[in-house]
């Protein structure tokens, strides 16, 4: 038996239906004999919507206030999956980063991990149910939430993956994996079925911002193996996989 954590980013879990969707292929992906533990983002465009409010509001919010707002989104996110995942008869828990054991720096808006203690994510998952953590939060030492900078829920995903020694994080997005270019702007862009995580951060670092740059760097220390594919297809994604690994070895492929 395989244990996969799964990150689900806002673009597939813009609204109810698509958290209906994404529930089912947790399920399924369940059924076929797996652990999974899931990181969820906030919904469609939450985010920008909390900080065009808050914006209204102050030019300069407070940047505690800021991360208290922001952290609300992921909570939406996470309950409302938990919720359909139950609805369609499978157990699931849905936990703060706080609850799932983030801590991180004090750096409001752009925090570090400095550990990750998934305690309430194992229990879950050692009776057999599924757990859903928000992703890009955490708490800090004070016990203030502090969120992780924009795009933070692919490192959340990682960095869970790692604590809990998954077999594989696998990025869901709205794109068929990682392209030669983003294909939204270079229709001609083709998918690149294997990367090495050197080569992504040099992707990113040219300005691609398929994955988060820290999560891709965190997964590079730790080894650990990325599948980025889509939520909307079954299609096969992009692998990075730490050099010498077996592409065969990676669960849940197709
Ligand atoms: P999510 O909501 O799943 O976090 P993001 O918007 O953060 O999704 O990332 C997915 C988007 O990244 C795609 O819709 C695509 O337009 C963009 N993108 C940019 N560069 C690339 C690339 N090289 N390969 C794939 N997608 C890319
Ligand atoms: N919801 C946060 C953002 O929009 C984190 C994420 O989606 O990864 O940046
Ligand atoms: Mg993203």
């Amino acid at each position: 038996m395989a244990l996969i954590v799964q990150k689900y980013g806002g673009s597939s879990v813009a609204d109810t239906d698509s958290i209906k969707r994404v529930a089912k292929r947790i399920i399924d992906t369940k059924k076929k004999g797996n652990d999974v533990a899931v990181v969820v983002s906030a919904m469609g465009d939450t985010t920008d919507d909390l900080i065009d409010q808050a914006l209204d509001i102050d030019s300069k919010p407070p940047e505690r206030e800021m991360d208290m707002l922001m952290t609300a989104g992921e909570r939406i996110s996470m309950s409302l999956l938990a919720m359909a995942i139950h609805a369609q008869g499978v157990r699931a828990h849905s936990f703060t980063g706080q609850q799932a054991g983030f801590l991180t720096d004090a750096r409001y808006g752009a925090a570090h991990i400095r550990s990750v203690k998934p305690k309430r994510v194992a229990e879950v998952l050692e009776q057999g149910d599924v757990a859903i953590v928000a992703g890009f939060q955490g708490i800090n030492t004070k016990g203030d939430p502090t969120t992780l900078g924009r795009g933070g829920s692919d490192t959340s995903a990682v960095a869970l993956a790692v604590a809990l020694g998954a077999d594989v994080c696998e990025i869901y997005t709205d794109v068929d994996g990682v392209f030669t270019a983003d294909p939204r702007i270079v229709p001609t862009a083709r998918r690149i079925p294997a990367i090495s995580y050197e080569a992504i951060l040099e992707m990113a670092a040219c300005g691609s911002k398929v994955l988060a740059l820290r999560c891709v760097e965190y997964a590079e220390r730790f080894k650990m193996p990325l599948h980025v594919r889509s939520s909307f297809s079954h299609r096969p994604g992009t692998l990075v996989l730490p050099e010498g690994a077996d592409p065969r070895s990676i669960p849940n492929l197709n």
